[in-house]
């Protein structure tokens, strides 16, 4: 009982009594614990999927144009609303808008990408470690004091050649630090630096940049500046010696590939300390689980205490099998309570700037994630629902993140109606908000709580 007097506390407290909706969702939750059905949540992330108006399609976003009847149906049966996952101030990337959107203040828990990184690759960080992200670039010296980023991914150099290089910092970089380090290997270009036991080496005031915000532009500005920086500046020019005549280099170079002329540190912070989420919830026997290709969503699961679902054949881009993800979260839905989909191709269609593979991936979301899972949570005897919200648009005419809401929807047992034939998108969602999330991370309480 006192978890739903505490769940209705925070309702309220978030400003929401007004609302009549909110009177009738208490009504069904006190129903709920009565009856003490149990519950199974699907919570579907098209990932930066919101866009804006596209001359091309009529002036309407991907999400309008695409057709996608079961999102349009669940708008009807279920809320429109709409949330701010990112905080004012903070960098919209899917690190923290995820951890907004699955109920975290990023604010209060967000303290870097590298450690979410690690968690994802099971290292675990101790009190005074610090993760920090080591990508193999490619410098252009040509213009000995103009250098610029030719490639923040080595040509996106493949991970056995990723990982041959970083065994040789380990031997041969390792020594020289300043400080104790180890290099760990990930996905191509992605690869980790472990710093252990330099609590106070770096903090807060050590800025430093992400190389792809620095694609074909000088690095002269580029520099880690702050606390430890020095550290971090010694090791990227010590990996240019090492790395200039590696064999590796040397057979890319044979093979017109780009070489990794360099690492490039940046991103790092310390373990975040993150509640469990059945915990955070006031649910602790809640089993969670985790449908996604990419590390920094795996990460973050494995720091909030979900399972991490291995699906074969997905590839985090527009060509992953959408239906695959489907029959597993359909599978999960049987033994978990709440099943996450993360689906990254949205994002890489809005990074890329092309509509139309944005169009295809909503409609295959739609065709085979959506559909399946909300045809076996109809049938599945328990209460459910279903939630669909991406983490931050990623417009395809800004080919980038944005600090903008995003349209959710949330249907299912004891939702209110809509009613609307507008269908699942961002203008529908703002006509027929019911909630507006400002602090988006308050959004996670109306799916479990
Ligand atoms: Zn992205």
């Amino acid at each position: 009982m006192l978890r739903y007097i505490y769940g209705y506390a925070r309702v309220v407290s978030a400003g929401l009594i007004k609302n009549k909706i909110i009177l009738r969702y208490i009504t069904c939750k006190f129903c709920l614990f009565f009856f003490e059905n149990s519950m199974k949540c699907v919570l579907i992330i098209p990932d930066g999927c919101a866009d804006l108006p596209i001359e091309s399609l009529g002036g309407v976003t991907p999400m309008s144009y695409a057709t996608t009847p079961t999102l349009d149906m669940l708008a009807g049966e279920g809320l429109l609303g709409t949330s701010l996952y990112v905080p004012k101030k903070m960098t919209p990337g899917s690190d923290v808008a995820t951890l907004g959107l699955l109920g975290y203040n990023p604010k209060k828990y967000y303290t870097g990408r590298a450690p979410i990184e690690a968690a994802a690759q099971n290292i675990s960080l101790g009190d005074s470690d610090w993760a920090i992200r080591c990508n193999l670039v490619t410098i252009d010296n040509s213009n000995k004091t103009k250098p610029v980023m030719k490639s923040f991914s080595a040509g996106h150099i493949a991970s056995e050649e990723a990982a041959e290089l970083i065994e040789t910092l380990n031997k041969k970089l390792v020594p020289l630090s300043p400080i104790p380090i180890r290099f760990h290997s990930g996905v191509s270009y992605r690869n980790l630096c472990i710093a252990s036991n330099c609590k106070t080496r770096f903090s807060k005031s050590t800025l430093t940049y992400p190389p792809h915000d620095y694609a074909d532009k000088p690095i002269n500005s580029a520099a880690p500046t702050g606390d430890g920086s020095r550290v971090l500046q010694t090791l990227m020019k010590e990996s240019q010696k090492i790395f200039e005549n590696h064999p590796v280099n040397i057979k890319r170079i044979k093979e017109s590939k780009l070489p990794a002329t360099q690492i490039w540190l940046w991103g790092l912070g310390q373990k975040p300390i993150i509640p469990n989420f059945g915990v955070q919830f006031d649910q602790p026997e809640m089993k969670c689980a985790m449908i996604t290709a990419v590390d920094l969503l795996k990460g973050i699961a494995n720091l909030i205490g979900w399972t991490n679902i291995i699906v074969p054949n997905i590839t985090g881009y527009v060509d992953t099998d959408y239906a695959a993800k489907g029959k597993y979260a359909v599978n999960a839905i049987k033994e978990y309570d709440l099943v996450c989909v993360h689906i990254e191709a949205t994002d890489e269609a809005g990074h890329e700037g092309n509509v139309e593979k944005k169009i295809y991936a909503l409609e295959q979301i739609d065709k085979h994630i959506v559909k399946p899972i909300y045809e076996s949570l109809k049938n599945c005897g328990d209460e459910w629902r279903i939630l669909v919200t991406p983490d931050h648009p990623t417009p395809v005419a800004n080919k980038t993140h944005t600090s903008e809401f995003v349209p959710w929807l949330l249907a299912g047992s004891n939702i209110i109606k809509s009613k609307t034939k507008d269908g699942y998108n961002e203008k529908s969602a703002e006509k027929n908000a019911k909630f507006t999330f400002k602090e988006g991370w308050k959004m996670m309480n109306l799916l479990v709580r």
